[in-house]
């Protein structure tokens, strides 16, 4: 190891030698010359880390910014570019869910699923390959039994693999850093996709999923902000989605962002409401406008008289509370007219339209009995 530090004559920003000391001992399957590059690599991700770290000021904001980083050796650990940044990426993967800030790949760790390490590397050029997609799903309005909105929904076309749903791989984004740039992208198509429809005469609301990571981004609301303005939306037309869990994780930070966003317009829905454990007093001190019923309810509500009981509380509490109530998931006319009757404002689920792609959705919003034709829009509008 000294000698190590000498060769790569970085002693001095080697500033955890006990950490070194450690990572270099975990790999007893290395070679003298992999132990040296071991400490080199260590000691330039520390370095690398350290200089993200330093916090600056950006809009009159400090933000401080935290990394984690995966090494993979060559050759130990690949001899091609593509196996060394698999298991980087691996060796990252390990480091964000909890393995330490610095993680050196290890063959003992193959529990490693190289399935989902291929993945995630396919899922950093997704954006620039232009394989992601927004499917959209239309929001009905219960009293007036018309569209009054669409939730945007990720898909991913890979190229070999078909279509990946976000189940799949939005927790692989979450654990790569990646979801940054893929809410960034989704925002943007979707913001993009709500002016086409207005200057086509339709006022539809457009509902936009947020991991949970991205309400510990201090810098989220101001990038909102930019793409507002980019593509000239009405901040009144976008609803911003978070679940329970989100505001519970990070409460105080949390709140702070959400605060920011309503600040501007952007309207707030707590997705999948049911599931977690946020107390009211949570909701009622967050600027929410919407709640949506978690779908696990509203499928069952017709032959399960708890999840029945379950769907009634919550739409009570939502009005009470001045919310609009959303409830997804409704397959069939039966549960419609249930919600409907309970005082739900708006539904949303395949008995009314599936999740669809813009040119899909134009079709049905056309042609459908609770599509929106234009000429009928305007003539309401006026
Ligand atoms: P979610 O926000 O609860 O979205 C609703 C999911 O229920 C969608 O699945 C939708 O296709 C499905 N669904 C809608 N109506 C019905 C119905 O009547 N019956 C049944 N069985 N299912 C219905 P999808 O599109 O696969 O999305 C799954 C989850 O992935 C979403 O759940 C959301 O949490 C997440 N997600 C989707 N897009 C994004 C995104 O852009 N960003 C982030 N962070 N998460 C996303
Ligand atoms: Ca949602
Ligand atoms: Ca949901």
């Amino acid at each position: 190891v000294e000698q190590g530090f000498e060769v790569a004559g970085i002693r001095q920003h080697v500033q955890r030698r006990d950490h070194v000391e450690r990572a270099v001992a975990a790999h007893g399957e290395l070679g003298d010359v992999q132990r040296v590059q071991v400490v080199v690599a260590l000691a330039a991700a520390r370095h690398l880390l350290q200089a993200l770290s330093e916090p600056f000021v950006s809009e009159g904001r400090e933000i401080s910014l935290s990394a984690s980083a995966g090494i993979a050796l060559f050759p130990a650990h690949g001899d091609s570019a593509d196996t060394l940044l698999r298991n980087a990426e691996f060796a990252l993967r390990n480091a964000k869910r909890g393995g330490g800030d610095i993680v050196v790949y290890s063959a003992d760790d193959k529990d490693a699923d190289p399935e989902q390490a291929m993945l995630a590397q396919d899922l950093r050029l997704a954006i620039e390959r232009k394989e992601l997609e927004l499917a959209y799903q239309p929001k009905i309005d219960m009293k007036r039994r018309c569209v009054v909105g669409v939730e945007a929904l990720l898909r991913w076309r890979h190229t070999q693999r078909g279509m990946i749903y976000p189940d799949t791989f939005i927790p692989l984004a979450e654990q790569t850093g990646m979801i940054d740039p893929i809410t960034l992208w989704v925002l943007d198509t979707a913001l993009t996709q709500s002016r086409a429809w207005r200057r086509a005469g339709r006022h539809l609301t457009v509902s936009v999923n947020l991991s949970a990571l991205t309400l510990r981004d201090v810098a989220f609301p101001d990038s909102v902000a930019t793409l507002l303005r980019k593509r000239q939306a009405d901040p009144g037309l976008l609803i911003l989605e978070i679940t329970e869990s989100t505001i519970i994780l990070d409460a105080a930070s949390a709140r702070a962002i959400v605060k920011r966003l309503a600040a501007m317009g952007v309207r707030v829905a707590i997705d999948d409401f049911g599931t977690g454990y946020s107390s009211l007093a949570t909701i009622r001190e967050l600027p929410v406008n919407e709640i949506k019923i978690d779908k696990s309810f509203v499928m069952n509500m017709r032959q399960n008289p708890d999840d029945a009981a379950i769907v009634r509380t919550i739409v009570e509490l939502g009005h009470n509370l001045g919310l609009q109530i959303v409830a997804e998931g409704v397959e069939d006319a039966e549960t419609f007219e249930m919600l409907a009757s309970l005082g739900c404002t708006e539904a949303q689920g395949y008995y009314m339209c599936r999740p669809a792609d813009s040119q899909t959705l134009e079709t049905w919003l056309r042609e459908s009995p609770w599509g929106m034709p234009e000429e009928i829009d305007e003539a309401e509008s006026t």
